[in-house]
């Protein structure tokens, strides 16, 4: 049975991985293999959803973490308060007899992902350390990830589940083409290189997929945000509306045909759809332009299905590692195709 580790670097740009840019993740893809298309995210395109799939293998109607932050029936609380619904990963791995860990550089996904329920998860109750290292936007410097993994029994699990927060942080920053970002993905790629070689003295037992969640698209600071709910109101229409990068929710919604025809609203479609003959429904405008008060402050943004392309790979030294790169080729893969590959490979009683 291999050591099966999945690492996510967040907003990672697919057309940025070769040769020149990332050396690691590209010697890493020339050994095993990808999807040169790259993969499909769940939508909203955004970080938590995704998630959430990564530790179910199930779409958003399913977890219900539709975007980053989730109505509670009451107001939208951050989703990590709440949780994917239904069973994740390290539920299934435990019922299995498989150790897991997760070590991830957004505090809030041990909510987001169920991952309290893992063997061994950092930061602790999703809450940083005192003192931790932080990236641009506040949250977990890569060095203090790599740091958590070295200094815990980590590495020594069946199943690791490793997050990198930057490049997503960096994006948001200076947007996905601006020099700064460039040079920091390169970096970026050297926290990966730390990464392979901590999970060096292993690597014959390892099948390694290092994967993104989403990209982002450049925010066009020329055009009025918008405001979702203040859209609905005019409109007449009924709803409870969240914005939220370049997406915007809408849950007891009339529909995506009627929020539709709201004038910045390029296109919507129907997530879900409720007993009572509502739906939760996910709408965008066109490219850059994001909901929610004006941010000059973030010049990259995500969430609209522009923003779908997942870099998807496969590699490590155990012999299982050539049928999933056959598997990443032959299709682009979905967001929900890893957990079952995953449980494929420990064997685990995971729900569809
Ligand atoms: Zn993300």
């Amino acid at each position: 049975m291999p050591r099966v580790v999945f690492l996510i670097e967040d907003s990672l740009p697919h057309g940025r991985v070769g040769p020149e840019l990332t050396p690691t993740l590209w010697s890493l893809v020339e050994s095993g293999g990808w999807n040169p298309e790259g993969g499909v995210s769940v939508l909203a395109s955004s970080t938590y959803p995704n998630h959430a799939t990564f530790a179910t293998g199930r779409d958003v109607a399913s977890h219900r973490i539709f975007t980053n932050d989730i109505w509670d029936g009451q107001q939208f609380v951050c989703s990590s308060t709440i949780g994917p619904v239904g069973g994740t990963v390290f539920q299934a791995a435990r019922r299995a007899g498989r150790s897991t860990a997760a070590v991830l550089g957004d505090q809030t996904m041990v909510g987001c992902m169920g991952a309290s329920q893992a063997d061994i998860h950092w930061p602790p109750k999703g809450v940083l350390p005192e003192g931790t290292e932080l990236d641009c936007l506040g949250y977990a410097a890569n060095a203090a990830v790599i740091d958590a993994l070295a200094s815990s029994d980590a590495l020594d699990i069946d199943l690791l589940y490793i997050h990198m927060n930057d490049p997503d942080s960096t994006l948001h920053k200076f947007g996905p083409d601006a020099p700064e970002t460039v040079e920091r993905i390169r970096e970026i790629d050297d926290d990966l290189a730390s990464v392979v070689e901590l999970l060096q003295p292993k690597w014959d037992e390892t099948v390694l997929f290092v994967v993104s969640d989403h990209e982002q698209e450049a925010v066009n600071q020329n055009i009025e945000p918008i405001d979702l709910a203040a859209e609905l109101y005019r409109a007449g229409l009924p709803g409870h509306a969240h914005n939220e990068g370049t997406i915007g929710i809408v849950y007891d919604s009339p529909g995506a045909a009627s929020i539709k025809t709201l004038e910045p609203i390029e296109d919507a479609i129907d997530l879900d759809h409720t007993n009572d003959g509502t739906a939760i429904t996910l709408a965008w405008s066109g490219p850059g332009r994001v909901f929610g008060r004006s941010n000059k402050t973030l010049a990259g943004q995500h969430g609209s299905p522009r923003t779908r392309t997942q870099v998807a790979t496969v590699s490590g030294g155990h012999p299982a590692v050539a049928n999933m790169a056959t598997f990443l080729a032959a299709k682009r893969p979905h967001a929900t195709d890893y957990a079952h590959l995953i449980a494929n490979l420990l064997d685990l009683p995971l729900n569809r």
